[in-house]
């Protein structure tokens, strides 16, 4: 058995922070990641940081109000305040550690715009912010004296008295499970993008820490908010970062129109990101789209911008759609991008099982509301990661380790191999197929009552289908198949939680639109909704928004 006051899971951006800041306040720290470290999306992050710094005449309360413009006034603004304030120390603290980000002409940080911001106040490292941050981070971690186990598969959390006390978790090398006790653990594992297909997020974002705090009691929130990035590649929905946007490129119908005058006048293509959405969507239901995809056209930006700022997604075009953007419009169209909900967090990264923190795309603290502004996510794993092993470490110090042993690894095992045992049946495949493109059918830009419900009994369906799944591969060493169907089970959990969100909001929020409820119902649906498991059985539950100054307001942009 492995023994650490602070047990993150996840070596993402949230992960990385969360373990240097509980190392740094003298917490033992383990890292558990199921990929190398940096092969976790955050690698894949494109555009950008937002900060709001003081030397550009910019100011904290600017950034605070847009993002809860953007979150269709949903976000908890106490949560927000903390995010705005606290992220120019963030970036400043990036650069000190060695994340090289571009700058301007005058040698300061420089900056490029972004949806739904009045002001231009994203930090870059050219079209790959996420892995120049990563790099940095790991090497940090390394040098830190946290252990990191890289390719360890984390299958259950264990609580005691209602406490989480630690984990198991699978070397995949081996096969072999570990009991992992830990006072505190801290779960930073990322998004939910493959419980839709297709989606920009990479294969490994299977939603496994959502489920695993579903499972251990925690609180679900908001799980119905699920982000469609405007700009999705229509081959295989890989991203065209915002940045391309954000740097002047036009969103175009098939008859040649910047769309965008008719729904946002003002912001145009940078409006927030449900709004772009929806108009496309809306272009391409009413017969202006080409093969159900729009235009992103940057060839007035030039070749030498083009590869100076965003030579990575040039690249995804030639390769996955045929086309230059410095000679040739991209079709894209909205696709799945990130959830907005999740882990229901405190601003220190609390759950409601206590011990149990959780940071990054995984938690909802929530700063993101109905709808996330591009580049505040990479800002709230940083911020709410370093927040939480902050906390946590400190929390530790007044625990004593709980009396645990390895019948948890056993019990587990046990489960496992009456998995492996059986010989006949479905393999995962076709099931994660099927689950994705239900969700992909009717929990996309626009939903009403009978897609959502057909969803819902779809997934009664798919869940009927797992509880028989075959595991095909029965060797210990790297069982990738064993792999992929644990994740399924994860996946259909986070499926469950997001579908009984979006049928129980009875009106249209942020990313959450009902064409059969088209309004906003600030009356009625203020709130937050929270999903939980009582014995055995998801139940429902709603939480205030916590307003501090700024009251909802109509939303244009
Ligand atoms: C293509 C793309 C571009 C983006 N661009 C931007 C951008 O420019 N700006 C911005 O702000 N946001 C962007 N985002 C969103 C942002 O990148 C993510 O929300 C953020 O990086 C998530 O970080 P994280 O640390 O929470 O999780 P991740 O980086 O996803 O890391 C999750 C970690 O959890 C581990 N893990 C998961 N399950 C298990 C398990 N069972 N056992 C052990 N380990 C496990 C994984 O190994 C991994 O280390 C982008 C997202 C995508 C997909």
């Amino acid at each position: 058995m492995f023994d650490f006051d602070v047990i993150v899971m996840g070596a993402g951006l949230a992960g990385m922070r969360a373990a240097l800041a509980a190392s740094q306040n003298g917490s033992k720290v383990a890292v558990i990641t199921k990929v190398y470290p940096v092969r976790s999306h955050s690698n894949a992050a494109q555009g950008g940081i937002n900060a709001a710094l003081t030397d550009r005449g910019d100011n904290w309360e600017d950034h605070a109000f847009d993002t809860i413009k953007g979150s269709d006034y949903l976000a908890d603004q106490d949560a927000v305040e903390v995010m705005a304030r606290e992220a120019g120390s963030e970036v400043i603290n990036m650069e000190h550690m060695g994340a090289a980000f571009n700058r301007d002409d005058e040698g300061r940080l420089g900056v490029r715009a972004f949806g739904g911001q009045r002001e231009a106040r994203t930090f870059f490292v050219a079209d790959f912010t996420g892995q120049a941050l990563l790099h940095v981070l790991h090497e940090q971690v390394l040098s830190s004296g946290v252990q990191v186990f890289e390719e360890w598969f984390v299958t259950t959390l264990i609580t005691e008295e209602e406490r989480c006390v630690g984990l198991v978790a699978m070397d995949m090398r081996t096969g072999e499970l570990h009991v992992m006790r830990s006072k505190a653990v801290i779960i930073a594992s990322g998004g939910v993008g493959r419980v839709f297909e297709p989606s920009t997020n990479a294969l490994i974002c299977t939603g496994d820490g959502i489920s695993l705090a579903y499972r251990a009691g925690a609180g679900i929130m908001d799980m119905e908010m699920v982000q469609y990035h405007p700009t999705t590649l229509k081959n295989n929905g890989a991203l065209m970062s915002e940045a391309a946007r954000g740097e002047g490129a036009y969103l175009l119908n098939a008859e040649g129109e910047r769309f965008m005058e008719r729904y946002a006048p003002n912001m145009m293509e940078l409006a927030s990101r449900d709004v772009v959405s929806r108009s496309e969507q809306t272009e391409i239901n009413e017969g202006r789209g080409i093969d159900g995809c729009v235009l992103l056209d940057a060839r007035h930006l030039g070749e030498k911008l083009i590869n100076e700022r965003l030579l990575q997604i040039r690249q995804l075009g030639i390769d996955f759609a045929g086309k230059d953007m410095v000679t040739d419009p991209v079709p894209i169209r909205p696709g799945m991008h990130y959830i907005m909900g999740g882990i229901k967090t405190d601003i220190d990264g609390l759950t409601s099982v206590p011990g149990l923190y959780a940071a990054g795309e995984t938690a909802c603290v929530s700063v993101h509301g109905g709808n996330r502004l591009g580049a505040n996510s990479l800002l709230d794993t940083l911020v709410f990661g370093r927040r939480s092993g902050e906390h946590a470490s400190e929390w530790v110090k007044t625990q004593a380790p709980a009396s645990i042993d390895d019948t948890h690894a056993s019990r587990c095992l046990e489960e496992i191999q009456s998995l492996l045992d059986r010989d006949s049946g479905e393999m995962f495949g076709q099931i994660r197929l099927d689950l994705g493109q239900t969700m992909n059918k009717h929990l996309a830009v626009y939903r009403d009552q009978k897609g959502m419900e057909q969803a819902k009994s779809d997934l009664a369906d798919l869940k009927q289908r797992y509880a028989s799944v075959m595991v095909q591969d029965k060797n210990k060493i790297f069982n990738t198949n064993l792999i992929f169907t644990l994740e399924l089970g994860f996946m259909l959990d986070c499926a469950e939680t997001t579908i009984i969100g979006a049928l129980e909001r009875k009106e249209s929020r942020g990313a959450h639109t009902r064409t059969d409820m088209p309004e906003r119902d600030d009356k009625n649906w203020l709130k937050h909704i929270v999903v939980s498991q009582s014995n055995g059985k998801p139940k429902i539950d709603y939480v205030p928004v916590n307003i501090t100054k700024w009251q909802p307001q109509e939303r244009k942009y």
